[in-house]
């Protein structure tokens, strides 16, 4: 079991497995727009501005234990089809829902941005979205990354040596699920029913500025 707590302890999730499927370094502006967002909704720094969001990608099998009610849901764009899952109690990122990308067997978790626990050590599978990243850091980001890299996602990108088998193998893997656990698709359908959803409202996917946040809310 893998066990996902978000960094304030109220809200915690159980994986049935605990050997990551694959991992990836991912340098889209939207990660990194959404973890931007979050730190400052809870007052904190998001630093560097821009980075390479190390995700683990999990079988989508899972039950939370603690805190549904703290769950939200971030659509970055209204199109979006790339659904985050943030605990508000701290506005932790706990899980990451992209049907387009990964399917419906595959969950991402952003391990840097909620507590982990159980996960079995991963190498990196490739950096990837290497495109979005400003030229201010490139040299941080890119030159000093030693695997695979991409400009674009898996679904441009034409020569994926080993990531591509590497992610079709999970995609079509049987996975496990115990009773009581679930996919990420139930636990949105519940949450944006009782909640809707959380719209970055003034992010623009095309817009020059990598990161673009909403604004504050009136306290
Ligand atoms: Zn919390
Ligand atoms: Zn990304």
């Amino acid at each position: 079991m893998t066990v996902i707590t978000c960094n304030c302890g109220e809200t915690e999730a159980h994986f049935s497995s605990t050997k990551p499927l694959f991992r990836l370094i991912c340098c889209c502006n939207d990660c990194n727009a959404v973890l931007h967002w979050a730190a400052w909704k809870n007052d904190r720094i998001f630093y560097p501005a821009f980075q390479g969001i190390d995700k683990i990608y999990l079988e989508n099998s899972l039950k939370i234990v603690k805190g549904e009610q703290n769950l939200r849901w971030i659509k970055i764009t209204k199109d979006s089809v790339c659904l985050r899952g943030v605990a508000v109690c701290c506005y932790s990122s706990l899980f990451v829902e992209n049907l387009s990308i990964l399917g419906p067997n595959i969950a991402c978790i952003d391990v840097d941005f909620c507590q982990v626990n159980g996960a079995e050590p991963c190498e990196i599978t490739a950096q990837i979205f290497e495109k979005d990243i400003p030229s201010n850091r490139e040299a941080a980001i890119c030159q000093s990354f030693e695997g695979p890299r991409f400009m674009e996602g898996p679904e441009e990108s034409q020569i994926w040596p080993s990531v591509i088998p590497t992610i079709i193998a999970a995609q079509s893997k049987e996975i496990n699920t115990p009773e009581g656990f679930v996919s990420l698709r139930n636990i949105i359908e519940k949450s944006v029913k009782a909640y809707g959803w959380i719209n970055l409202e003034g992010y623009n996917d095309n817009g020059a500025p990598p990161i673009v946040l909403a604004e504050r809310e009136a306290q």
